[in-house]
């Protein structure tokens, strides 16, 4: 399985330190929201995850694999693994909403156009716009692209998604239905690791599993929400 382990992990930016020493656990199966204020090193961790920075210290460990003494192809087997979801759904407006959603199968597979419609056409199914395929980004609500990017995150059936403040700029009623399909994407992929970069409360409650609460780059909590509950 894909846990990641997070062991006295320091890292940053050049000779910047932002994170300092941090320990935790983000379980495969589980929806692990990374909480802190803005500027705490959220986004930075998630680089870290992603393998785009590399720690100063410590490890991150992928399915028991330290992932950054794995050689160039390993790398690239775990980093084809793990979906994106950007905080603005970084979709491309050139592009329609199935050709956005199916790039990373048109860039990493050598699967025929037809089959890469039919794969694009179930997952843009998950996040209710199946009607929407041949529909440019500027035709739809931003909670609709926020959907669309979430369509794309999990197209090549990634083991781990992340998703970087997948509830920001939405209306209450948008943020919800995000929610909901961040759970029922829990329920469709069992084994896959959810990881969720929020300063959302109201999101937390609803979503998390597994909290990992950072402030100035240090883990302040790390656990199930039960017990974030209880300690303050
Ligand atoms: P968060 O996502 O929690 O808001 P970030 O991880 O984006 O926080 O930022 C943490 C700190 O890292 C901030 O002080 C920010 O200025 C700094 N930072 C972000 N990106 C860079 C960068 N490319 N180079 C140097 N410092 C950066
Ligand atoms: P490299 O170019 O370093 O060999 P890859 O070919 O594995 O790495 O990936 C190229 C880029 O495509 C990376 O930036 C990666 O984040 C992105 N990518 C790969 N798979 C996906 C995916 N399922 N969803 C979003 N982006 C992806």
């Amino acid at each position: 399985t894909w846990d990641i382990e997070l062991h006295n992990l320091s890292g940053g930016y050049n000779q910047t330190r932002i994170l300092k020493g941090i320990n935790g656990s983000l379980p495969a199966g589980k929806i692990s929201v990374i909480l802190g204020g803005s500027g705490c090193g959220k986004s930075t961790l998630l680089r870290h995850i992603l393998g785009l920075n590399r720690p100063m210290e410590g490890s991150i460990r992928i399915g028991g694999h330290d992932f950054f003494t794995l050689d160039k192809s390993q790398f690239r087997k775990i980093r084809r693994r793990m979906g994106v979801l950007f905080q603005d759904g970084a979709l491309l407006g050139s592009l329609t909403l199935g050709e956005n959603v199916g790039l990373p199968l048109a860039e990493h597979t050598k699967l025929p156009k037809e089959t890469i419609r039919k794969i694009v056409l179930h997952k843009l199914g998950l996040v209710g716009l199946a009607e929407y395929i041949d529909y440019y980004p500027n035709e739809l609500s931003g909670g609709m692209r926020k959907r669309a990017g979430l369509a794309r995150a999990i197209v090549m059936d990634p083991q781990i998604l992340l998703c970087d403040e997948p509830t920001s700029g939405l209306d209450p009623i948008n943020a919800a239905e995000m929610d909901q399909l961040l759970l029922s994407m829990k329920k469709h992929f069992p084994s896959m690791s959810i990881i969720v970069v929020s300063h959302d409360l109201e999101s937390l409650n609803h979503i998390a599993d597994n909290v990992l609460v950072i402030n100035k780059g240090q883990a302040a909590y790390c656990g199930d929400l039960e017990g974030l509950q209880n300690s303050d």
